[in-house]
């Protein structure tokens, strides 16, 4: 697909891509029939459970593996056949593979020394490289004398510093701590849009799929399940997989999808989008009913989580369903609603969502 408005050719188009491990009966099918197009600066994610054969294609597009069928194009040039070397992108590793011996200056112009680049030139575009990464000033530091944000960002430096189209990152904030992780989110997000490079990462944490990327495809056993913005993927689930893999929800099906929305089929709401009121069910007009749906349960578990709780109740119609309540009351601590008490689930039509009966390798698409 040729982008409409610019014309220009995507920065990475994968189409039909297939990687089988081995052969014969051991033979491992990590990837099969990928097509995907990733656009012209786009911060991109890959993102699926452990195995679900994200870093495969990461690799074969850095030319590190080579397909077993399928074309990869960069930026409209089919490179399927090319060596790595011979290919305008970059990686980022998770464990930054940064040479211990070497200053952070060395470590960021080395990538520059083998392509020939002279040694005034290739120090001031790695010390740009820093200063882009907020690391001026610590140009003679070893990479142990450093903190590991400051050490993925001299990883960033490294990998931008020949200026790639395309930047490829596995599980780049993997390595870091959870507070330095979502800073991070947040400065590796500023960074892209500064510096204009295509981001395409791997990642298994959903939360930082939906934190930084303008689109994301979610994996699912070598194939892919849905792409879309972080909000499509969130609010519109096309499986049942995403709809479970990325964020918490509810799937509604069988019997109880009739009973309760008066339509067959598989359906998902968040629980964020259900409210909890204590009590029994009371009819509501027509009009409400035709708006919002409200079905009668009974507290099964409450688990309290600061900010929020999560109720767990089981409906008389049958379904398991998870609510969250923000808790903006009362500080006394007492639950609205415990454990063993009736209640009442309510939410707006509008916010269920009629998702794919199966997942895409059990063959209803
Ligand atoms: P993770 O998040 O754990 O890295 P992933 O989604 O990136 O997982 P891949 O590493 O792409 O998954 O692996 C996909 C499948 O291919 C897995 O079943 C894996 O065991 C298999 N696989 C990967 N590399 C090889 C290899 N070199 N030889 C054989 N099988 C492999």
């Amino acid at each position: 697909m040729i982008d409409q408005r610019s014309g220009a050719a995507p920065a990475v188009r994968l189409a039909g891509l297939r990687k089988v491990f081995g052969s014969g009966d051991g033979a491992v099918v990590a990837v099969d029939s990928v097509d995907l197009d990733v656009g012209d600066g786009e911060f991109f994610a890959m993102l699926g459970p452990s195995g679900s054969g994200k870093t495969t294609v990461l690799r074969m597009i850095a030319g590190f593996e080579t397909p077993t069928a399928g074309r990869i194009h960069l930026g409209g040039r089919d490179v399927t056949a090319d060596p790595p070397f011979d290919r305008d992108v970059n990686t980022v590793f998770q464990d930054y593979a940064l040479f211990p011996h070497m200053s952070v200056l060395d470590n960021v112009a080395y990538g520059l020394m083998v392509k020939g680049v002279g040694k005034s030139a290739r120090r001031s575009r790695a010390r740009e490289a820093l200063a882009t990464m907020r690391l001026a000033g610590m140009d003679d530091r070893r990479p142990g004398q450093l903190s590991g944000g400051q050490r993925q960002r001299v990883a960033l430096a490294r990998a931008l510093v020949n200026h790639p189209k395309v930047l490829l990152l596995d599980e780049p904030l993997g390595a870091l701590d959870l507070k330095l992780r979502e800073q991070m989110q947040v400065e590796l997000k500023s960074l892209q849009r500064e510096v204009g490079v295509t981001f395409l990462f791997v990642t298994h944490d959903q939360e930082e799929a939906l934190t930084m990327s303008d689109r994301i495809a979610v994996f699912n056993d070598g194939g892919v399940e849905q792409v879309g913005t972080p909000t499509e993927v969130y609010e519109h689930p096309a499986t049942p997989f995403v709809a479970g893999f990325v964020g918490t929800s509810n799937l509604i099906s069988g019997t109880a999808s009739g009973e309760l929305l008066g339509e067959e089929g598989t359906f998902s709401i968040r629980p964020e989008k259900i409210t909890l009121r204590p009590g029994e069910a009371v009819e509501g007009s027509a009009d409400a009913a035709e708006r919002e749906v409200v079905a009668a349960g009974e507290v099964q578990e409450v688990v309290y989580a600061g900010p929020s709780t999560r109720y767990v109740v089981r409906l008389d119609a049958g379904p398991e369903l998870v609510a969250l309540q923000q808790n903006t009351g009362s500080a006394s601590g007492r639950s609205a609603a415990p454990r063993g008490s009736r209640v009442r689930l309510g939410f707006a039509r509008e916010n269920v969502y009629r998702v794919r009966g199966a997942t895409r390798e059990e063959g209803t698409t």
